[in-house]
């Protein structure tokens, strides 16, 4: 079975379910399959042995009919603009899903930050924001961290922001260090949110997660945060966990701290002492009540969707299932936990690190914590009772959510 495995077609295919569903008009269907507008750039950096390097560079401003465009940016050798497209799409309705007023955008560059000196890696983002700088503003797009990218890169972009506009602005990118103006709990925020989403559909299934197993692909900041809180907040087992390198299995779970220290130390979570090694799509198909996709687009497709033995799916990636394997994971009854609801807890507390920006006034975890569970655990029943009414699966719902809204403040504009 062939499948189309461009991220921005699975995104406009996954809008134009929606889009019949909710019987939208043609005009916005239109509006709404395009991004409104893409920055492609050239950053000449210098290298530490004196030669230019030139690299290219992506900011999509999908949609911010809502609010400023809002999302991460995303450092990666395979990087390209219709993954960008599909990331800031995915944005614009996971910002919508968890009901924050502020648009999607995403951004990237195609590099590979392995590669790059500490000093090259600085050069390279203070580059990017040079390109970008005068289309950024805490009014109109506000980048953040994504794959391969981190506080540190942050705080050096906003450096470079604040040097090129003369004043102050900190609220121009979230997922900044904490003396910088970062909101507390946001290095967690994306797999916190994700617990919360698991708990409760862990409620409405009947399924009791003390215990349960877990296996968890990806070892970044998503999955590896998920790993140390389904044990403390949720009493769950992790069984397997994997990074790009390969996976590791032991039935008698994996201690997060232990797995975090070997990673720490040997650069991979493989040859982990008393665990066997797997592959990544191994680590897929083990049977797990809690299965959470944690690193990159399509690893669960057509060719393996049928092999897949969770509960439940919690999708801490953007964009892990393709549409053919959502259809075979529905008909298979494996509870999917879509990406824009339950990986939404990174850019919900990058909100509030917008807010605490704008007045100059931080919270203190706790506060973070609550606002957090609350903003998620309405995004999952607004979803939930969606689905039951329409009687679609957990994605199409959120689809469903999502671009009503969007509509809503479009129409409200008068733009379409
Ligand atoms: N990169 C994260 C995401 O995909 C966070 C985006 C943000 O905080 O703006 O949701």
């Amino acid at each position: 079975m062939s499948e189309n495995l461009n991220p921005f077609a699975i995104a406009q295919a996954q809008l134009d379910e929606a889009a019949t569903i909710l019987q939208l008009d043609p005009d916005m269907h239109a509006f709404l399959r395009e991004p409104m507008r893409e920055f492609h750039f050239t950053i000449p950096v210098k290298m530490d042995d004196g030669r230019t390097r030139i690299f290219r560079g992506f900011r999509v401003q999908y949609n911010d009919a809502r609010g400023p465009a809002k999302g991460g940016l995303r450092f990666h050798w395979e990087e390209t603009i219709d993954t960008v497209r599909a990331l800031a799409a995915w944005m614009t309705w996971k910002t919508a899903v968890v009901d924050i007023p502020l648009g999607g955008g995403k951004g990237g560059i195609i590099c590979d930050p392995r590669e790059l000196s500490q000093t090259e890696l600085e050069r390279l983002s203070r580059g990017y924001m040079r390109c970008i700088a005068r289309s950024l503003g805490l009014a109109k797009d506000v980048p953040a961290p994504d794959v391969y990218t981190n506080p540190r890169i942050m705080a050096w972009m906003m450096d470079e922001y604040e040097m090129l506009v003369g004043h102050q602005e900190p609220g121009v990118i979230t997922g900044k260090p904490l003396p910088l103006g970062g909101s507390a709990g946001r290095d967690d925020a994306t797999a916190r949110g994700g617990i919360c989403i698991t708990r409760e559909a862990a409620k409405v299934l009947g399924i009791n997660l003390v215990g349960a197993t877990c296996a968890i692909q990806g070892y970044g900041n998503a999955g590896s945060f998920y790993h140390s809180l389904a044990e403390d907040l949720l009493g769950i087992k992790v069984i397997a966990v994997s990074d790009s390198r390969g996976g590791i299995v032991n039935k008698n779970g994996l201690d997060s701290a232990a797995v975090k220290k070997h990673k720490a130390e040997t650069g991979s979570v493989i040859d982990f002492p008393g665990a066997d090694n797997i592959t990544n799509g191994e680590l897929l198909e083990l049977e797990v009540t809690v299965l959470a996709p944690s690193a990159l687009e399509n690893v669960i497709t057509a060719r393996n969707a049928a092999n897949i033995k969770a509960k439940i799916s919690a999708e801490l990636a953007n964009g892990p299932t393709t549409p053919k394997a959502d259809e075979i994971l529905y008909e298979n009854g494996v509870y999917v936990l879509p990406d824009s609801l339950c990986n939404a807890g990174g850019v919900t507390v990058s909100y509030f690190e917008m807010v605490q920006n704008a007045y100059q006034y931080y919270w203190h975890v706790d506060m973070v914590h609550e606002r957090l569970d609350q903003k998620m655990t309405k995004a999952f029943y607004d979803v939930h009772h969606m689905a039951q009414a329409k009687n679609v699966n957990n994605r199409v719902a959120a689809y469903l959510v999502a671009v009503d809204r969007v509509a809503q403040a479009v129409r409200l504009r008068g733009w379409v």
